[in-house]
């Protein structure tokens, strides 16, 4: 056995400010631009979150603080901003105390600038309590294999964390049998991955997302205005790398979509140096392992063990279906009570907003998601200037696919 003789140990200050503030504007336009201004300075935020409307009206909601949220309308229509159109922001300061002061007293007349306003830190220590950055490592369970809880780890600090409770709903996706094995031992989850490319809005100048069917599988391809850019995909194909490393776009894939909009866009010649960024993620099917993966069944699944309810599978749009199945199986381990009406709104009503010039209306948007997900690949190309006509073709593209509209533009 060896005697440890000599220990180094390293210490680091706990920063003493680590403050998050929430913000309102009056609108998404003035959020997006608020931010970007921000990213685009020297001032020193420790993370920046931003909500479209339906979004911050979801967030609010969740909160479940009705009388609180009515105050905060109110306060919020003396400050000029309508609640048909009220963005939130989330700015986090963290370090020493005057550091913090600095960067926030810059940020904030940004912020101003733009009409915003802060309404200092309870929203910022309620997203706090998200723990974000934390893996279930485990989960507990009593003698007689009930659970009882869960391990939790911090991936930044490795601090360890036990939490109780009587259930678990286990929602990993695609590294859902981690937490707990299939017990089909036929059906597995097989993590397929879908990957895309995103080009610049000058190279595909559409104004409408369409499909076409690629030429080589006759699988469906998506070309889509997206926050001002044009996202192209999808790719379908098993992904067996290690679940624990950010998925990646491959050179096959990337070839595939390059093959299949110059095949539809002949006359554009979009090559990869119009591509500003690509990006992947990982689809949870569950298979029995013999078909190809897009003739798949996306249908879901619900496993229970002793207080463990496992939901995978599925897709986003049957999200309130996956939901409620995993509540009903759930509630036999929870106290007695009632769920609430499963046929109630999920979200509030929306005032439907206007389209930006390119890309999708702005409750589409998924800002957060494309400056966390995108990765650059070749540098962007000037924005080529073309002359197009669309011309507008209907055209059936597969025998149980719908008659899709799909809009041609041809050069003058
Ligand atoms: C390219 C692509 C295109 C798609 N297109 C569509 C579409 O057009 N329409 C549609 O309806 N669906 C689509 N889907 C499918 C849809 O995205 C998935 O069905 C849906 O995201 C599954 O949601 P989920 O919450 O079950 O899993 P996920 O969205 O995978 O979420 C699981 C989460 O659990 C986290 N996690 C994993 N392990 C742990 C752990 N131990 N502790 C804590 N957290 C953990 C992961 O980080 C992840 O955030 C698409 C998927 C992909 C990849």
């Amino acid at each position: 056995m060896g005697v440890l003789t000599n220990v180094v140990v390293n210490i680091v200050a706990l920063p003493e400010k680590d403050d998050v503030y929430g913000v309102f504007f009056p609108s998404w336009e003035r959020t997006i631009h608020a931010m970007q201004t921000i990213t685009g300075t020297d001032i020193s935020f420790s993370m920046i979150r931003l909500s479209n409307h339906a979004e911050t009206m979801t967030n609010l909601a969740l909160a479940g603080n009705q009388q609180q949220t009515a105050l905060l309308m109110r306060y919020l229509r003396l400050r000029g901003i309508s609640e048909k159109k009220a963005c939130m922001g989330l700015v986090g300061f963290t370090g020493s105390r005057r550091s913090t002061a600095a960067a926030r007293r810059a940020a904030f007349s940004i912020i101003r600038r733009y009409k915003g306003i802060s309404v200092g830190k309870p929203m910022g220590n309620a997203w706090k309590k998200s723990l974000n950055y934390t893996v279930v490592r485990r989960i507990d369970r009593d003698d007689d294999s009930h659970v009882v809880g869960v391990e939790l780890e911090d991936v930044e600090t490795h601090e360890i964390k036990n939490v109780s409770s009587p259930a678990v709903i286990n929602a990993t996706g695609s590294w859902a049998e981690r937490l707990h094995p299939s017990p089909d031992p036929q059906r597995h989850l097989r993590p397929l991955r879908g990957s895309h490319l995103v080009f610049t809005a000058a190279a595909i100048p559409l104004n409408e997302g369409f499909c076409f069917m690629h030429r080589l599988d006759n699988r469906p391809v998506f070309v889509i205005p997206w926050e001002g850019a044009m996202l192209v995909g999808t790719t379908d194909l098993d992904h067996p790398q290690d679940l624990s490393i950010e998925p990646n776009i491959a050179e096959a894939e990337v070839n595939y979509l390059m093959e299949g909009i110059q095949a539809i866009f002949p006359s554009l010649n979009i090559s990869l140096a119009d591509c500003l960024c690509a990006f992947a993620g990982i689809r949870p099917v569950l298979s029995e392992g013999k078909l190809k993966p897009s003739d798949e069944s996306r249908e879901h699944v619900v496993w229970v063990d002793h207080g463990l309810v496992t939901v995978t599978g599925g897709k986003l749009t049957t999200f309130r279906r996956l939901a409620v199945d995993a509540l009903k199986a759930t509630k036999p381990f929870l106290p007695p009570g009632k769920l609430a009406d499963h046929k109630a709104l999920v979200f509030c009503k929306v005032q439907k907003l206007p389209a930006l010039e390119y890309g999708l209306p702005p409750e589409h948007g998924a800002v957060s998601m494309v400056a966390t997900a995108v990765r650059p690949i070749p540098s962007l190309r000037q924005p080529k200037p073309r002359i197009l006509q669309p011309l507008m073709v209907p055209i059936h593209c597969g025998p149980n696919c719908p008659m899709w509209r799909i809009m041609i533009l041809c050069e003058n």
